[in-house]
């Protein structure tokens, strides 16, 4: 795992902060503060939970304080260390002894009171708000990414077995969901990428409905949206279930909704517009009388955030890029009866795309056959 081995991780921390520095060059100021504990961790390796990063077009400064100065001494190997008692302070120094004048400042994460901090540490420098500078470049995954996401998604592939056994008719969802994850840690996982959402019978009309006290009972459908975090990244995949013989017109939900997930992932292809992608999708749904059953987006973008760019929707502007990674989960949920969801994550290669999640089966019969 090259994103678990901080010499072997170093020389992709090392690209993306050239491909930062590249950025600032042609851009209206002397250097960019990265105060988003994301973007610090994706560009130098550090995982703890107080530090900044400081890139200028020829060099990169990670600031911590003592809490953190040996693990950052460890994990970012690349960047020169700065010990900071006071951010704003030690950042106002460090700024005058490179002789910055402008600074960038990550607009969408810093807050007004913080802000008005760091100029008081920083006085004879003008802040420029920036947007999405490191979020741009995490849209497209390197190789240590796509290793860290395939490794992730393994082992929710070793788990999927004790799924199968636990959703069963009596279980109760919440027993379920804690299986899960005590499973998915024992395997290497940090913890659950988020809260799953085991939502069985009426209850699978909840887009989010995440497990409750409620037991799993025959004829009934149950959706299982699970995911597992490690090494700073998420992953995310939705298998709904029949519990013995469900009534026609959800056995009809299921495949209008498994359909509407392969033809959606059928248009995944490097230049496809993000939003022809979710009509593939819509438009299936919609020719079969749920149109209106189908309220969210057909994919997110998963990576160091559950949800990040891009948004797969009918409001998408952008294009299928190869090295992006975006979920593909169409539904349908009727209210008071049940629904369906199946979703996959996709990787977009140079010539069409890579299910990562293909390893998960999507036989809903689990308990049937
Ligand atoms: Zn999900
Ligand atoms: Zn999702």
């Amino acid at each position: 795992m090259i994103l678990g081995d901080p010499a072997a991780a170093a020389p992709y921390h090392a690209a993306r902060r050239a491909r930062v520095m590249r950025e600032i060059a042609s851009r209206p100021f002397d250097a960019l503060l990265v105060t988003s504990l994301v973007n610090t961790r994706y560009l130098s390796g550090f995982s703890g939970s107080s530090a900044v990063a400081l890139l200028t077009a020829g060099g990169a400064w990670f600031l911590t304080d003592f809490r953190y100065l040996e693990q950052a001494a460890r994990e970012a190997p690349g960047m020169a260390l700065e010990r900071v008692n006071d951010l704003a302070e030690g950042l106002g120094g460090l700024l005058a002894r490179l002789e910055v004048r402008t600074l960038g400042f990550e607009a969408e994460h810093v807050s007004v009171a913080k802000l008005a901090k760091l100029r008081q540490g920083c006085p004879n420098v003008e802040f420029v708000p920036t947007e999405k500078i490191v979020e741009t470049q995490r849209l497209i995954k390197d190789e240590a990414e796509i290793g860290t996401l395939r490794a992730l998604v393994a082992m929710l592939e070793t788990a999927m077995p004790a799924a199968r056994e636990l959703i069963r008719p009596g279980a109760v969802e919440r027993d379920v969901a804690v299986e899960l994850e005590y499973r998915l840690r024992a395997l290497g996982g940090d913890g659950p990428a988020f809260d799953f959402i085991v939502a069985s019978g009426a209850r699978a009309a909840l887009p989010h409905g995440v497990a409750s006290s409620k037991a799993i009972e025959p004829g009934e459908v149950v959706t299982l949206d699970w995911g597992v975090k490690g090494w700073g990244y998420y992953t995310d995949t939705t298998r709904t279930f029949t519990i013995g013989a469900v009534e026609p017109r959800m056995q009809e939900v299921l495949r209008v909704v498994n359909e509407a997930n392969l033809a959606a992932l059928d248009a995944v292809r490097p230049g496809a517009e993000l939003r022809a992608i979710d009509a593939a999708a819509r438009d299936l749904i919609k020719a079969a009388g749920y149109g209106d059953q189908f309220g969210h987006g057909t994919g997110h973008g998963v990576g160091m955030v559950i949800h990040e760019e891009p948004r797969v929707s009918y409001i998408s502007t952008g294009v299928a890029e190869p090295g992006m990674v975006f979920t593909i989960e169409p539904g349908i949920y009727l209210p008071g009866i049940g629904g369906a969801r199946v979703e996959d994550m996709a990787l977009v290669t140079g010539n069409g795309l890579e299910i990562l999640t293909r390893g998960l089966s999507k036989d809903p019969l689990w308990l049937a056959r």
